[in-house]
């Protein structure tokens, strides 16, 4: 991104990156551990998303998506996209179900930092590129209240990326409250191994979020450090 190598960069982008690489391990650990123990009640993800709607009440569509983890609510159709791997009768599967269908509750019930987040999407899009590109320019061109802007623009991703963790870690525990209450989970272990792959998935978030603020306080240190 810059036209010569800064070695204080790495101080910055170390330890978000080492964060990032150990939850991703951990995703990975625990969702192959918990993949191959299946739900002692049978029941698989697929059911498990229906005994959600009739729990609750709220009915949202459901779509078949092909590759492994990739499930996602899409507010925007009101549907829960299932992967071929949570679709199966694990406690890994049914875990991933419940909290994409805690993502559904959010939206139905309209959880605050979901609806912060969404409406900041259009000004994050423009900033995770607009903004590293102004403050560049800004930097090299000596005109600071571009670089200055390009900041602010860029501080949109790091607001995101905040909100990205209430907005998560809520959907996994209303996850775990839906799998205990409605006691598709019944074995302790059971449960510590749903809590497990989820808070895993939380600690991706968690290094994303790291990783999108120091960023910005690179950005920063470099504008401390103009001229
Ligand atoms: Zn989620």
């Amino acid at each position: 991104m810059f036209y010569y190598f800064d070695p204080t960069y790495m101080l910055f982008a170390l330890p978000g990156l080492l964060l990032a690489l150990w939850a991703q391990a951990a995703v990975r650990g625990n969702y192959a551990r918990y993949a191959r123990v299946p739900t002692s009640t049978g029941i698989t993800g697929a059911q498990a998303a229906q005994v959600f709607m009739e729990r609750t009440g709220l009915r949202c569509g459901i779509n078949h998506i092909p590759g492994m983890l990739t499930d996602f609510y899409n507010p925007a159709n009101k549907t829960l996209n299932l992967s071929q791997s949570s679709v199966q009768g694990s406690v890994a599967s049914v875990a991933v179900v419940a909290h994409e269908f805690g993502h559904a509750l959010q939206d139905a019930q309209g959880y605050l930092p979901m609806r912060l987040r969404g409406a900041i999407v259009p000004a994050v899009t423009l900033g995770a590129w607009v903004g590293p590109l102004l403050f560049v320019l800004g930097m090299v061109l000596s005109m600071y209240n571009l670089a200055w802007a390009g900041i602010i623009a860029y501080a949109a991703t790091v607001v995101f990326a905040i909100l990205t963790l209430p907005v998560e870690i809520n959907a996994s525990r209303r996850g775990l409250q839906l799998l205990t209450s409605t006691g598709i989970l019944v074995d302790p272990s059971e449960l510590e191994g749903a809590r497990k792959v989820l808070g895993a998935a939380a600690l991706t978030y968690v290094a994303a979020a790291a990783q999108a603020l120091l960023q910005l306080l690179y950005f920063l240190s470099l504008f401390a450090r103009r001229r």
